[in-house]
């Protein structure tokens, strides 16, 4: 579901136009995080909660819905980062909702195709992932369930799984802690080939694979946990 675009009006719209009156060097990234200017805190307020309500509560890059109506559960997300493109940090469709996972992993690496382009680009070829205003989701991505992962379609698709580290969901397979990292490779090399299977008979084969990787993830992430907490108390003992 592609959101429209977020409205300025009045006083909101009168503090984006100033922002957007301010010279290119008083323009930087960390303009967003003051905390001392009501009028900017009423503007992100704003921002959040419109998108909140027209993705409902559903992040683009992961599709998990989370159902919150404190709006701290969520991100404001500047799709092309603020701080490499402070001049596109009120542009409407630059702006959307995202869990704070996606939006930690994605950070301010770069999205699109031509980093040097001057003016804020509205054709999706101009972006590496799938776009949240530009772009079908399905069209470059199907998310399996249990486990949850990605399955890339187009190289969007991919480079969507990559910069929004959408594998943590296969790494992270339990409250254990991080899986093996032998483990976590065997999934990623796993998750390619799933992606490049020629049948759906591949597809299961592979997926098998991968929930048998979950499992023993878990188990030796468990392990490991486990041995962990018995450290110290041996430490004390001795
Ligand atoms: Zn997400």
């Amino acid at each position: 579901m592609i959101p429209a675009p977020v409205v300025y009006e009045g006083k909101i719209r009168a503090k984006v136009d100033a922002f957007a009156a301010l010279s290119p060097e008083q323009k930087q990234g960390s303009y967003w995080d003051k905390t001392d200017d009501g009028d900017l805190s009423d503007v992100k307020k704003h921002i959040k909660d419109y998108y909140i309500k027209v993705q409902d509560h559903v992040c683009p890059y992961c599709q998990q819905k989370m159902v919150v109506d404190h709006n701290g559960a969520w991100d404001a997300e500047h799709i092309i980062a603020k701080d490499a493109r402070p001049e596109f940090m009120f542009e409407p469709e630059n702006l959307c909702i995202a869990c704070k996972d996606c939006n930690g992993e994605k950070s301010n690496k770069n999205v699109l195709t031509n980093p040097q382009l001057k003016r804020f680009p509205r054709n999706r070829e101009a972006y590496l992932i799938c776009h949240p205003h530009f772009d079908q989701y399905e069209a470059h991505l199907k998310v399996v369930s249990n486990p949850l992962f990605f399955i890339p379609h187009t190289d969007k698709g991919r480079r969507t799984i990559e910069i929004c580290g959408l594998l943590r969901f296969l790494y992270q397979v339990s409250e254990y802690g991080d899986v093996p990292v032998e483990i976590a490779g065997e999934i990623g090399t796993l998750h390619q080939d799933f992606g490049d299977a020629n049948s759906g008979a591949e597809q299961v084969i592979i997926l098998s694979c991968i929930r048998e990787l979950c499992d023993k993830g878990i188990d030796e992430a468990r392990r490991a946990r486990f041995a962990q907490l018995r450290k110290p108390q041996t430490a004390e003992a001795a």
